[in-house]
């Protein structure tokens, strides 16, 4: 199913029968069960329906769950429409309703035809197809080449003054500039349009965009802004403001901008590989449902069930770049019976239009397509292939992005720059990070020494000497240590004890006041490597400060009150 052609025919069968199934309260997708039911009856004549039983129950319920998703708005919808409509005693269900229903429910307009047929209803049918219209006109817009941004109205030769009917001879799958003769012009608006006995300009068909490049007549350069074709003859459409050197009869060299044609040529010629590419890794229902094909990059829409995987368009990728260096040359098989081409084994699609005579072009054993478009003389000239992104566009249509050559170089250079400008954001980040733990770490440390200040309001007495003990609060033993210095600094004739829980462990520091040391022979030391055992661990240091680890948390309680009983014995 899709939404063009034949497709769109298979997806109004489908979509009308999903709705019938609604009206019997089937809310899950039952259609694709009846496969089954096919295959037993039909596959003696037609053995591919066995063949491909699985794969077309997989379209079919992934097209029944799609439309599974709006239906049941959908019917509200057209629920309200009607309400509407009795109220002001109508009998035409308008054109923008039955859009609104297409475009955003996917209801076919035969199926809301169906359903209002049901209650006596009409359909407003013209004034859907104008909608449609406008639509496509929109999207045709939207599509085209930024540069040539030109609208031309002419549908025919009238109006153009011709010295010759022959139609125009293309040389562009030969050459970029070609020595002709203008045998046609007309005069339209701001713009002439100039039809050559032969040119290298290609009109845009099969994907692959218009040529622009310039016409040179004597001295003068005349800009190429756009080309269409009218009954064979190619329409150059050129900006002029003093033609006097375009009549009919004159010699021209026609030159296609070269740069912007290679570019395009990589690109659609990549196409056919990524075709190829894609048959093999994801199997052979694969088919071009459109294509894009510019100077910057290329767009190719296809066939497929589900999400191509990362995996699977690594391995396309992997696929198209192998083949590229293999350095294959074109082989055009130019203006081929149609019969001869298909015997060759040229793919073609169904549902296409071919003349008599048909262009086959192949690379090696690895493509051979249908195809009338422009094309590198060898793979290797792609250059290297990158795929860009991967989509879907509608149900059962996929579509990859895709640049090539120069294309990859510039893709490369922006993924670059993007890191860069990521990692210059990292460091940023980085660096506020650090600015802003050394804040909270200065903050912290103001508010923990705050814990010391207070402990300094309430010594206890020891006969002369001011013991200060406490649990506080530290990050680590450095900083455990500098709370005891500060300890030390702000008392006098005194012995401190700090315990402190990091980490799970216990942290204790203990200090000692010079006079002290003199004096009465204590060291901080000693005092130290006593606490140290109350609490599973051991250390020692210096008489005026020393610091020791342990690990038993749970003991410091105790320790805390041992502390003067420790003082004394060493007193003594
Ligand atoms: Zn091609």
């Amino acid at each position: 199913p899709g939404n063009e052609g034949r497709g769109y025919v298979l997806r109004r069968i489908l979509r009308r029968a999903a709705r019938y199934g609604r009206k019997l309260e089937l809310k899950k997708p039952f259609l694709f069960k009846l496969v089954e039911r096919l295959v037993q009856e039909m596959s003696n004549v037609f053995p591919e329906i066995k063949e491909k039983q699985k794969y077309v129950e997989k379209i079919i319920k992934a097209e029944e769950e799609s439309f599974n998703k709006t239906l049941d708005r959908g019917i509200d919808l057209f629920g309200q429409i009607v309400e509407d409509l009795k109220k002001k005693n109508e009998k035409t269900i308008p054109g923008k309703d039955l859009f609104m229903l297409y475009d955003t429910y996917g209801f076919p307009v035969d199926l809301t035809n169906v359903m209002a047929k049901e209650i006596g209803l009409e359909i407003d049918e013209k004034g859907f197809e104008e909608l449609m219209n406008s639509q496509k006109q929109r999207g045709r817009e939207a599509s085209k080449d930024k540069f040539a941004s030109v609208n031309i109205s002419t549908e025919s030769l009238e109006g153009f003054e011709l010295m010759d009917k022959k139609e125009t001879l293309f040389t562009g799958y030969d050459e970029l500039k070609t020595n002709s003769k203008i045998i046609g012009r007309k005069k339209e608006g701001e713009n002439e349009l100039i039809i050559l006995d032969k040119t290298p300009f290609y009109v845009e068909a099969g994907g692959q965009i218009d040529d622009l490049g310039s016409l040179i007549v004597e001295d003068n350069n005349y800009s190429v802004i756009d080309v269409t074709k009218i009954d064979n003859e190619i329409i150059h459409i050129i900006e002029t403001g003093d033609d006097s050197n375009l009549k009919p009869g004159t010699d021209t060299l026609a030159k296609v901008n070269e740069k912007r044609r290679w570019d395009i040529m990589r690109n659609h010629t990549a196409t056919h590989f990524m075709h190829a590419a894609m048959r093999q890794v994801l199997g052979t229902h694969v088919h071009q449902a459109g294509s894009y094909v510019g100077p910057d990059r290329l767009r190719f829409d296809f066939t497929h069930f589900s999400k191509v995987s990362d995996s699977e368009l690594k391995d396309i990728e992997t696929l198209v770049n192998e083949q590229l260096r293999r350095n294959i040359p074109l082989q055009h098989h130019r203006d081929t019976p149609f019969e001869e081409a298909k015997k060759m084994g040229a793919l073609m699609f169904f549902g296409d239009k071919y003349g008599d005579k048909v262009n086959v072009v192949q690379f090696g054993d690895f493509t051979m397509e249908f195809c009338g478009g422009t094309h590198v003389h060898n793979s290797s000239e792609i250059g290297l292939f990158k795929i860009i992104s991967e989509s879907s566009i509608s149900s059962g249509v996929r579509r990859i992005e895709a640049v090539t050559g120069a294309g990859v170089e510039r893709y490369i250079n922006r993924q670059i720059e993007q890191l860069k400008n990521k990692e210059e954001k990292l460091a940023e980040l980085a660096e506020e990070k650090r600015k802003i733990e050394k804040e909270i770490s200065k903050l912290k440390l103001k508010g923990n020494l705050g814990q010391i200040s207070s402990l300094l309001d309430t010594p206890v007495k020891m006969g002369e000497i001011n013991i200060y003990k406490s649990q506080v609060n530290a990050e680590s033993v450095e900083q455990l240590k500098s709370f005891g210095d500060e300890l030390r600094n702000k008392s006098k004739n005194a012995v401190g004890v700090l315990f402190a829980d990091i980490e799970g462990k216990v942290g204790i520091v203990c200090v000692v006041s010079d006079n002290l040391i003199k004096e009465k022979n204590l060291s901080a030391g000693k005092i130290v490597g006593e606490l140290a055992k109350l609490v599973g661990g051991g250390g020692g240091g210096r008489p005026h400060l020393a610091t020791a680890g342990g690990k038993d948390v749970k003991a410091i309680p105790d320790a805390l009150n041992k502390v003067e009983e420790i003082v004394k014995k060493f007193l003594t």
